[in-house]
């Protein structure tokens, strides 16, 4: 028989488990909305949060509680005098970025490497030849969709992950930390702990289960700010506009096509490399605004790129005296990477887990933002661990079963390790 590719015995013994969860979860809707004023921004996500609920006390877990904002909270008791509290994070929303609703999930069991169609829409194929994650993981058992909605990996894996570790480690008599666990809500939409109560949750610091590939441990984000720029012009009737109307979507379009495009860019820059990118913009021609998001590694850099912006649109509107320009810069996130430098213990923990499921830890770094970056920032530590899932936010999106399962295992041998370290 060939190999299936499981990292460890303790993966192995929990791979069903988390599959059978991962399947399960993936059925329920959790779709996050970004034009939502509520929050949660939909009540659907609530349907995950309550099943949870009810499963984590089936197992046998302490002050299993759905928060007021909608957070499952919930606790493994620690055996050890002494240890830390770890918390472990995963979120139920999926992404809006592609259908969520009907997920219908298929396991392309001891997949033998050949294109994977997928039969609700066959233009939907996972060639491994463009995918080079996955040509990887011939022999792993692989769950796609039926490709006409994203997976949901994104981070149900993380879910599953959590909730099968927390009952193994409840099963067993080994010495072990206290974990807090917590499933939040809305990270897609960029408030997922927007209500995190961090004295309620009680951690000393946290991982997020919502990383892609084997053996990940992240970092480092982006830091991120939104700009909002908005031009006035002088709004006059086109009849008898003639020397007085000053176009203000005429001076947004020369902003826009003043902007960098060989880089600077997302669709031009990769690895550290920033970017400002206009997402958004409405107007008339008396009044218009355009959303950007920056994004950068380097804080100092991401000045910069706002300081870019700001002179494009002085130099577009300076050229016209009757018009002027606002632009109101919001800080999204920060880079954790700074604030997790100050605590190696967390990250070589979280690499010595890993190793001990059997996997050789691989840093990578994230173009985007996560919980773990906005709570790093109001002060628990929590990098951000692999799931097992990739090509996420889209109807391609996959997981590697052994891939999860090694990430459970990880989970595990993480409440373990922090149970048997020094406190300091
Ligand atoms: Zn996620």
């Amino acid at each position: 028989m060939a190999d299936p590719g499981y990292s460890s015995p303790l993966a192995e013994e929990l791979a069903e488990d988390v599959l059978e969860r991962f399947l399960r979860y993936v059925a329920v809707d959790t779709q996050s909305d970004p034009t939502s004023t509520t929050y949660p921004s939909t009540e659907r996500q609530l349907d995950l949060s309550r099943l949870l609920v009810e499963e984590l006390r089936e197992i046998g877990l302490d002050d299993v509680e759905l928060t007021e904002p909608g957070y499952v909270f919930a606790t493994v008791p620690g055996t050890v005098d002494g240890a830390p509290t770890v918390g472990l994070i995963a979120h139920v929303d999926t992404s809006p970025a592609a259908p969520g609703d009907g997920v219908a999930p298929i396991v392309h069991r001891a997949w033998a490497g050949e294109p994977i169609v997928l039969p609700g829409d066959v233009a939907q194929v996972l060639d491994p030849d463009d995918m080079p994650g996955l040509a990887e993981k011939r022999g792993h058992d692989i769950v796609t969709s039926d490709g006409t909605t994203l997976l949901g990996a994104d981070d149900k894996a993380g879910v599953a992950i959590v909730v099968t570790a927390a009952q193994k480690l409840l099963a067993e008599d080994a010495p072990r930390a206290t974990a807090r666990i917590a499933f939040t809500v809305d990270e897609e939409v960029g408030r997922g702990t927007d209500h995190f109560d961090l004295a309620a949750f009680g951690a000393d610091f946290a991982y997020t289960f919502d990383g892609s590939g084997l053996g990940e441990v992240e970092t480092e984000t982006f830091s991120a700010y939104q700009l909002v720029l908005t031009i006035t012009g002088v709004g006059v009737h086109p009849g008898t506009a003639k020397g007085r109307l000053v176009n203000a979507l005429k001076l947004l379009a020369d902003v826009i096509a003043a902007l960098p495009r060989e880089g600077l860019s997302p669709e031009t820059t990769e690895d550290r490399e920033g970017f400002v990118h206009p997402e958004r913009l409405t107007g008339t021609a008396s009044r218009a605004t355009l959303w950007f998001i920056a994004r950068d590694h380097d804080d100092a850099k991401l000045e910069e790129h706002v300081e870019l912006v700001r002179g494009i649109a002085a130099a577009v509107v300076g050229r016209e005296p009757r018009a002027s320009f606002d632009l109101v810069v919001e800080e999204q996130y920060r880079n954790m990477r700074t604030a997790l430098d100050r605590h190696p213990t967390i990250i070589e923990a979280a690499e010595e887990a890993i190793r001990r499921a059997g996997v050789e830890p691989v840093h990578s770094i994230i173009r985007g933002g996560t919980d773990g970056a906005r709570l790093t920032e109001k002060g628990l530590p929590t990098p951000n661990l692999f799931t097992g899932g990739q090509h996420y936010h889209s109807v391609r999106e996959w997981a590697s079963v052994q891939d999860m399962a090694a990430a459970a295992a990880t989970c595990v041998e993480l409440v373990r390790l922090w149970g048997s370290v020094p406190v300091r």
